[in-house]
């Protein structure tokens, strides 16, 4: 839990890095499965906004550690759980 709070904060001190950080997305988990011997899932964090591509620059992306849970990181973004309340 330690780990995925401060995981929260970094990210939301952060801003999509898309159209000079004028981006107005909203940072979200999802899930990429990839088929290579065994079958896994692959977790980012990625901008929603990420099929926008009329501005300069990327969208935030970053692959997610193993360490963090990442339906709760996604609650998290999503306002469905809250830091304060834990
Ligand atoms: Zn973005």
């Amino acid at each position: 839990m330690f780990f995925l709070i401060r995981k929260y904060l970094a990210t939301m001190s952060i801003h999509c890095p898309f159209d000079d950080g004028k981006c107005q997305g909203q940072f979200v988990c999802q899930k990429k499965s990839t088929k290579t011997s065994v079958e896994t899932d692959v977790w980012f964090i990625g901008c929603n906004r990420w099929w926008d591509k009329s501005k300069k620059g990327s969208h935030y992306f970053e692959k997610l550690k193993n360490d963090i849970d990442p339906i709760l990181l996604g609650k998290l973004f999503n306002g469905d759980e809250t830091v304060s309340n834990k």
